[in-house]
């Protein structure tokens, strides 16, 4: 049975109690491999390992910094379909899904922010003919990255190369869930000469690994992406600890279709903003508000793409929905489709598990769900389900649908469909939401602020915002 080790202090460990975890192919159900299942003590070694680096990383010429980084960028590159191939077996998404979007991302992050650390500046303040002031811009020191199961390595990296670039050493922990693209992460590093104890990686659950680099008083700052109840426990710990926090998490995003949309456009790319990924992306629009001209005449075609989706072994290159990530998730999944029904709504397709013949016979296969006549504020259109189910609701007045959008507790995202520009524009500043696409959907560009409001979180990641995240901020004044 193939092994996942911890990767501290530039070596491959296991846990120091020897203890291991099973980890399981979604798309068969059947356990592949082990994780250490580590505890406080490996996230000890990992920050004595860590902060030890910090002496020389912190101040190692920042071309330097950003050379290992770019390195590493490569070998991903070199290693893609490896990584890509990994990526689907451990987490049940489409070969094909991590080959376009999650692998490329991850060595784009590496990219990103090796280079944009060569062009991060600081401020100067000139006051009268009084004093001068500037602003040095430090490292934090050991900080901890805490990632989630649905965009794995893309979601790891997006976090820690910031981190790296920065000067910082990280101590980094991946979902239990989905291990094995960190895993390999490791191995690069190694391979790419990152010096010991900068990047250290300790697997294991989340109370076990994830609380203590929270609450160890060394590590100064914590950026954490996952849900929401996670972020508040996180955020109880640290926060009288005045650590900095930068928190990612759940969201119930509405995608909205006016009559004027470009209609053959909104129908495609709704259904992929609903069901990639089998709909476990923070950013997917779970709830649709089709403005009520339209409506029928979007549920019919909306409907009939969707039954086309392939559903089957996320090896195939025709598979679109693939597995979801556990048993555990997908009864989740399933507990809100059958409240869904209670609260009245109408399943229009989908609405169960799929079976999928030959290896994949005892995987984690949902249909995707679609779903209408539910009122806005139920349990289903207000909660993150986070699978393949969407729901369809009809609105009439663009001051209508504003209410029904930001009655969540959420606001991560919005996706807007009208070619009525100053429309488009008046709803981009009313939603409440950390990012509004309008007449498209997860198109990024890595310099933007990319965070939620509301319970969605607290932050903003990307570009220069994550830099400012990962540093501190001394101001000298110089008396002329
Ligand atoms: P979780 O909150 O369950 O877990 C996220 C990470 O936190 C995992 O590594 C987990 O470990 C760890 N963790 C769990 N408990 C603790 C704890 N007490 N202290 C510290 N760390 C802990 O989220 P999921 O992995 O289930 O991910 C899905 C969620 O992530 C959804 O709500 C989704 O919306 C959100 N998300 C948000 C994004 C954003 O950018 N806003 C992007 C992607 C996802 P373990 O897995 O071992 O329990």
């Amino acid at each position: 049975m193939k092994k996942i080790f911890n990767y501290i202090d530039g070596k491959l460990v296991s846990a120091k109690n020897g203890d291991w975890i099973d980890n399981f192919e979604p798309a068969t159900g059947e356990k592949y491999s082990l994780i250490p299942d580590s505890n406080a003590e490996d996230v000890e070694a990992a920050f004595i390992a860590a902060e030890k680096a910090f002496k020389s990383w912190s101040v190692r010429p920042v071309q330097e910094r950003s050379d290992i980084m770019l390195k590493i960028a490569s070998l991903i590159e070199s290693k893609q379909q490896d990584l890509a191939e990994a990526e689907s077996i451990d987490n049940g998404k489409p070969v094909d899904l991590a080959n376009a979007v999650d692998i490329p991302r991850a060595s784009s992050n590496m990219k990103f922010f090796a280079t944009g650390i060569l062009h991060y500046a600081s401020e100067s303040h000139q006051l009268n003919e009084v004093a001068i002031n500037y602003t040095l811009r430090k490292p934090i020191g050991v900080v901890g990255c805490i990632s989630p199961w649905n965009l794995p390595l893309y979601l790891f990296t997006w976090k820690i190369a910031p981190a790296l670039a920065a000067g910082n050493t990280v101590i980094a922990k991946p979902s239990e869930i989905t291990p094995m693209t960190a895993f390999l992460f490791s191995e690069i590093c190694i391979e790419a000469g990152l010096p010991n104890g900068v990047l250290n990686i300790v697997h294991g659950y989340g109370p076990k690994v994830g609380a203590p680099i929270t609450e160890h008083k060394g590590i100064k700052a914590i950026s954490f992406t996952g849900g929401t109840k996670t972020g508040e426990q996180i955020a109880k710990v640290a926060a009288p600890m005045f650590k900095k926090l930068s928190l990612e998490l759940g969201g119930k995003n509405p995608n909205i279709i006016f009559d004027d949309c470009n209609f053959n456009k909104a129908v495609s790319v709704s259904v992929l903003s609903s069901f990639a990924n089998q709909g476990q992306i923070c950013l997917c629009g779970s709830r649709i508000f089709i403005q009520e001209k339209i409506y029928e005449k979007f549920k019919s075609e909306f409907v009939k793409k969707v039954k086309k989706l392939t559903i089957g072994d996320p090896k195939n290159k025709e598979t679109k929905i693939g597995a979801i990530v556990s048993k555990d998730h997908m009864e989740k999944v399933k507990s809100y489709i059958d409240l869904a029904q209670q609260e009245g709504g109408i399943i229009l397709t989908g609405g169960g598990n799929r079976t999928i013949e030959g290896r994949c016979k005892d995987g984690y296969f949902l249909e995707p769900t679609v779903i209408e006549g539910l009122p806005y504020d139920c349990r289903t259109n207000q909660e993150e389900i986070f699978g393949p189910v969407v729901t369809l609701n009809s609105f009439k007045t663009e001051e209508e649908v504003l209410m029904y959008a930001n009655s969540t507790k959420y606001g991560l995202s919005s996706t807007v469909w009208t070619e009525n520009i100053t429309k488009a524009n008046r709803m981009a500043k009313a939603l409440d939401a950390g990012i509004v696409w309008i007449n498209c959907w997860l198109v990024r560009d890595l310099r933007t602020p990319f965070g939620g409001v509301k319970h969605s979180g607290v932050g903003r990641e990307g570009g220069f915002n994550a830099f400012n995240f990962f540093t501190e901020q001394t101001n000298v004044c110089i008396s002329y």
